[in-house]
């Protein structure tokens, strides 16, 4: 997910909390954090970046510690001030950004997006992959422009990066209606050189096979939801350049385009 880069630059409780946030079953979305604009988020646009509450995974090297949990219900942002904000940026923004947390854990996502496309923006969505009914959905209803899957690990060591239970039948379930749709997305993957080898990443390769985009992403050393996964604070915790440059030679036998961020 992107890094919430992070509350200095967001909107928290601008209205005092929303304490009539529940969560789950609730028709409503908790927002956790605004960005106002980004040229970064969405490839080409100039977005803005809404963070949801809440994630099903605890990856060790998440910088948004403070999306994860679902019980932030005091620091909530209403939707009434998005719908108020986006409604100053009509012809200033592209599009919207979701992100978590992981949106696709909202019951309200699907309508929360109508409303932003209604608004004429573009829809870029950030998934973690654990929804790929959520997911199918919304592209079948052309709800979102752009898909963003982070691609945690090889299928048989997602539990351990995410340090949570994972049907991985459902991730690959949502490789492949993302590989099969016809919206532009990307898949991506946070690699610390201490928890994916080579072969793990070789074997993500295979798992995305085929696809157009995929983007190994450095591991920054900031905040993050369990400081223990480094081995060695301080010391950098990538492949070296050459190591990654070999890496995206081998990526470059199932996938298209592969870059480091
Ligand atoms: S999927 Fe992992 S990195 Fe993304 S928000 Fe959830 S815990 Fe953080």
């Amino acid at each position: 997910m992107n890094n919430l880069r992070i509350f200095k630059y967001c909107l928290i409780n601008p209205g005092g909390g929303n304490s009539s946030a529940g969560f789950p079953g609730e028709k409503i979305l908790k927002i956790g954090g605004l960005q106002k604009t980004s040229l970064l988020d969405y490839p080409e646009k100039i977005s803005a970046i809404i963070f949801t509450q809440g994630c099903n995974f605890r990856c060790g090297y998440c910088h948004n510690p403070e999306l994860v949990g679902l019980n932030r219900q005091d620091e909530l942002i209403p939707e009434s001030f998005i719908w108020e904000f986006l409604n100053k940026r009509r012809g200033i923004l592209d599009g919207v950004v979701i992100t978590g947390g992981e949106p696709c854990l909202q019951p309200d996502l699907a309508d929360f997006i109508r409303k932003v496309k209604s608004m004429n923006f573009l829809v870029k969505l950030d998934t973690n992959g654990a929804f790929p009914d959520v997911v199918e959905n919304l592209i079948s209803e052309n709800l979102v422009d752009y898909i963003a899957m982070d691609i945690k690990a090889p299928l048989e060591k997602y539990s351990c990066i995410t340090n949570s239970y994972v049907d991985t039948t459902k991730i690959q379930k949502s490789i492949n209606i993302i590989l099969n749709s016809n919206i532009a997305y990307e898949f991506r993957t946070t690699v610390l050189k201490s928890l994916l080898s080579s072969e793990d990443i070789e074997n993500i390769g295979k798992i995305i096979h085929s696809a157009n985009r995929y983007y190994l992403q450095k591991f920054v050393e900031t905040k993050i939801l369990n400081p223990e996964i480094i081995p060695f604070p301080g010391k950098d915790q990538n492949y070296t350049e050459d190591e990654l440059l070999n890496l995206l030679d081998m990526l470059r036998l199932n996938i298209n385009i592969v870059d480091i961020r």
